[in-house]
């Protein structure tokens, strides 16, 4: 099935919103057999909805839109379509019940007038509860086609999308079930391997992974691997791109860390629970970054003690017991001093695993020996010890992070044993 998807926002059109909704539908709605053909946004004034929803009905039939939903009068979406399908607008006063109850619950009573416009549904439409915000998602069908309209914020979108949208969507094409055909991808990630040498490794594969075909991503943390099946069967879409991910995944060796969105920092974690051992982390030119990746994994508090922020000299002696003379003779971006804050950052934490960080994030501060992007990671555990330089090119924010990301992969590889 075609369809098209339309976001409404003034913002979206000034660039100061990225229009991540659309991404997130057009993803969703492939691997249920739902052809994206056609996204267009449009601001928030009447005319541009009407023009934009009229056409793409016209072409497909079917359109999603999002955004201008709201209670504020520069939501306009619901109404526009509703004179598109001649309905007119009726308190819904169930809704309205359920509304003014969910204001009463949060203690803000009376509801604010402007919220009783989201109880006005447009006659004959099918309303999509929203339980994450308060207008709710609209479904109507009528002599135009299919228009399902869901809300701009993002969170309340994704809700509504994998609980009200997809299963309806899954439903009305079920008649065409064994017709159906769907785009499925999967992602495999690496790090610590440039693009290019990664190609070299696999390339000669690409043929045999047919039909499902090969996209290298590269980001800040590395050349994720997104493989895609294309128009096929459900099942068969799976298939072949397990057969596709079990091919490759061998071949990346130890570069291959997770798949989908999986994070390295729980990669970490998780094999550093599963020999009980604790973490401590002592960070200069990352500022933290380390500690923020650590912290953002759901239970990290079982693995992660803390960490220590220095980025003085002076900070690394009295925090991190790192001895003055080294940083006199090597300076404070230097293999022996990486390595005596990560023993200091085990010793003061009593960690058995400890990490640290110290280098060059320009973009000043480079010498001819020590240039930006110049960074040392240390990494201890159970006694071992080791050490990484690292070469990063880019901006400040761009090797902080690609920092933060190595140490993780210094340390995961320590805990696969492998060098
Ligand atoms: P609300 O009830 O909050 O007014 P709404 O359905 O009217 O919801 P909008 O007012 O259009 O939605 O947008 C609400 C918020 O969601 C804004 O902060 C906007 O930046 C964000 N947003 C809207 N559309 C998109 C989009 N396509 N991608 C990402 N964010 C979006
Ligand atoms: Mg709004």
């Amino acid at each position: 099935m075609d369809l098209e998807i339309i976001t409404i926002g003034t913002e979206l059109l000034l660039g100061f919103t990225i229009d991540t909704n659309a991404a997130h539908l057009a993803r969703a709605l492939a691997s249920v057999g739902a052809r994206v053909v056609r996204r267009t946004t449009v601001a928030d004034r009447a005319e541009d909805i009407e023009e934009a929803v009229r056409s793409a009905l016209s072409r497909t039939g079917f359109v999603i839109t999002t955004g201008g939903l709201g209670p504020t009068r520069d939501d306009v979406t619901k109404r526009v379509v509703a004179e598109i399908f001649r309905r007119p607008l009726r308190l819904d006063r169930a809704y309205l019940a359920e509304l003014e109850e969910r204001f009463a619950k949060l203690g803000r009573k009376p509801m604010p007038e402007a919220n009783r416009s989201q109880a006005e549904i447009p006659e004959g439409a099918v309303v999509l509860p929203n339980r994450w915000g308060t207008a709710p998602g609209l479904w109507l069908e009528g002599e135009p086609g299919t228009a399902v309209l869901l809300p701009g914020v993002p969170r309340e979108m994704q809700g509504l999308l994998e609980h009200e949208l997809l299963p309806r969507l899954k439903e009305k094409l079920s008649p065409f079930q064994t017709g159906l055909t769907v785009i499925r991808s999967r992602t495999l990630r690496t790090t610590g391997i440039p693009e290019a040498a990664l190609a070299d490794r696999i390339g000669d594969l690409e043929p045999e992974l047919a039909p499902v075909t090969l996209a290298y991503l590269p980001g800040i943390e590395g050349v994720d691997l997104r493989l895609t099946a294309w128009n096929l069967p459900p099942e068969e879409a799976e298939s072949v791109l397990q057969r596709a991910a079990d091919l490759l995944r061998p071949r990346l060796g130890i570069h291959f860390y997770g798949e989908e969105g999986e994070d390295l920092a729980g990669v970490v974690l998780s094999l550093l629970k599963g020999r009980s051992c604790k973490l401590a982390v002592a960070e200069s030119c990352t500022g933290g970054l380390l500690g923020e990746r650590i912290t953002a994994i759901p239970g990290s508090s079982a693995v992660f003690l803390g960490g220590v922020v220095a980025y003085s000299d002076e900070a690394k002696i009295r925090d991190l017991d790192v001895p003055r003379q080294l940083l006199v003779a090597h300076g404070a971006v230097s293999e022996p001093v990486a390595l005596a804050m990560a023993r200091g950052a085990a010793r003061r934490f009593g960690a058995g695993a400890s990490l640290a960080i110290t280098g060059i994030a320009g973009p000043g501060g480079g010498t001819p020996e020590k240039p930006v992007g110049t960074v040392w990671l240390a990494a201890c555990l159970d006694g071992a010890e080791r050490t990484a330089k690292l070469s990063l090119t880019g901006e400040r924010d761009d090797i902080r992070r690609r920092s933060a990301q190595a140490a993780l992969n210094l340390l995961r590889k320590m805990l696969l044993g492998q060098s």
